[in-house]
């Protein structure tokens, strides 16, 4: 299929309803409300304490606005194209058979119209909003897809919108060595992690072969991710230690899906508990994914993310 006729076929989806309106399968209720609040850390009582939600001027206990899209969340199916079948999926898989095989989330605009009750369903409505010219970006080339959900509740009330917009993109390949006509393309390399000035030293430690811990130099802490300021007396000024890269594995996942080009999978992730005392993520080596446990003594190399990549990252193997 050329280009053109390939942007006809995907501009078909523009305006189109994902599928029919879904009705969220819980309504709002107190304990999600709770277990939400407890994760983002969100200690406001109106949320979680009936007596002083009480006194508020909601009169009794609300769901946090920005907790709207969690009622919509599909769940496990989402995994499996077989389980849902709708026009964003259908709209995916023909960006997939024409090359444009990676898909990054680039940007989310929300607005919340009012609070949400305990008992209220919500029901929303997805639409395929606008598809963009074909973009050339640092991840390839690609199309930006636009989605806007609309949340209504059982009386058709509004309840507020999002946009998502993702980057569906031809994972950037490596040139062909000059001359070489007959070369393959390259096989595509793992993203790559931005690199600013908060972080580069940090970044620039792998290509010199050490694993680097952010230390404050006013109190001593060491933190991770890197950042400008010490969390613990709002110091700027800071310096580094090399990390032995004896940890132990403090949680981890194995992510089957999505499968990103240039990553092999099943990928086992480690939250790792460095011996200094800061966590990293990383992945795990060495072992079976099944073998991986909570405790696991790890200790990290520094490699190559893989064949033909210039990239050096931390991976923890297991100890043996
Ligand atoms: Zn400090």
């Amino acid at each position: 299929m050329d280009q053109a006729a390939f942007e006809a076929k995907i501009h078909e989806y523009v305006g189109k309803q994902e599928g029919p309106p879904y009705t969220c399968p819980d309504t709002v209720n107190e304990p999600m409300i709770r277990h939400w609040c407890e994760v983002m850390g969100d200690e406001n009582p109106i949320y979680t304490d009936p007596a002083k939600a009480k006194e508020s001027v909601h009169g009794a206990i609300v769901a946090p606005p920005s907790m709207l899209q969690v009622w919509d969340m599909r769940g496990y199916p989402m995994h499996d194209p077989s389980l849902i079948q709708n026009a964003q999926r259908e709209l995916h898989a023909i960006f997939d058979e024409a090359g444009f095989t990676g898909v990054v989330a680039t940007n989310t605009e929300q607005e919340f119209l009012r609070y949400l009750e305990p008992g209220d369903t919500v029901i929303s409505e997805t639409t395929i909003e606008s598809i963009s010219e074909q973009k050339a970006t640092a991840l390839g080339v690609g199309y930006f897809i636009v989605t806007r959900t609309a949340f209504r509740d059982q009386k058709g009330e509004d309840l507020g919108w999002l946009t998502f917009r993702v980057l569906k993109f031809r994972p950037n390949q490596q040139p062909a060595a000059a001359g070489d006509a007959a070369a393959q393309p390259a096989k595509p390399r793992r993203i790559r992690s931005p690199e600013g000035p908060d972080n580069a030293w940090w970044w620039q430690g792998f290509r010199d072969g050490k694993l680097l811990i952010q230390k404050c130099s006013d109190c001593g802490l060491l933190r991770h991710p890197c950042r400008p300021m010490c969390g613990a007396c709002q110091s700027m000024n800071w310096e580094s230690i090399e990390a032995s890269g004896k940890g132990t594995v403090h949680s981890y996942t194995v992510m089957h899906h999505p499968p990103v080009p240039g990553y092999g999978f099943p990928i086992p992730i480690g939250l790792i508990d460095l011996e200094e005392g800061t966590r990293i993520v990383a992945n795990i080596k060495g072992c079976e994914p099944d073998d991986i446990h909570i405790g696991m003594k790890v200790e990290c190399l520094i490699e190559p993310a893989g064949e033909d990549d210039d990239l050096m990252l931390p991976f923890f193997y297991a100890v043996k």
